[in-house]
């Protein structure tokens, strides 16, 4: 079923406390923890407590939660102060944008000039 975990994903475990992470924020639907390859000084990976693959499976199956990710996105960067400054938010969505975990995230990228477009 949608948004069921799945045992081979490892943001699922993430989730269960099976693998372990920084977690900075923590919701009902959401856990946002930092990158373990962080591209920026704050680098967040914000996710639903859900299982969805991708950003589009997620805005089709439960746009309430797309909602609840991009205001998390914005309460780490408040978190982090980087939205003072400015701070991007990315959604790599299939194989050839990049994307490697196939658990829905948004990456939270700020505390550095952000050149665009990205390489
Ligand atoms: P993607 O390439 O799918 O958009 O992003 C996946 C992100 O997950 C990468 O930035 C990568 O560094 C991060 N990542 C991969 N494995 C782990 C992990 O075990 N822990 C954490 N915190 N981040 C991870
Ligand atoms: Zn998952």
């Amino acid at each position: 079923m949608a948004g069921e975990p799945q045992a081979d994903c490892l943001f699922c475990k993430i989730v269960a406390g099976e693998v372990p992470a920084t977690i900075v924020r923590e919701t009902e639907t959401t856990v946002a923890f930092r990158d373990i390859n962080p591209q920026a000084p704050t680098h967040v990976l914000v996710i639903p407590r859900a299982h969805y693959p991708t950003a589009a499976a997620l805005a089709a199956g439960a746009p309430e939660l797309a909602a609840d990710l991009l205001r998390e996105a914005h309460e780490v960067a408040v978190g982090d102060k980087v939205d003072e400054t400015g701070y991007r938010v990315v959604l790599n969505t299939g194989t050839g944008a990049g994307q490697t975990v196939f658990h829905v995230h948004a990456h939270v990228l700020g505390g550095r000039g952000l050149q665009w477009p990205p390489g």
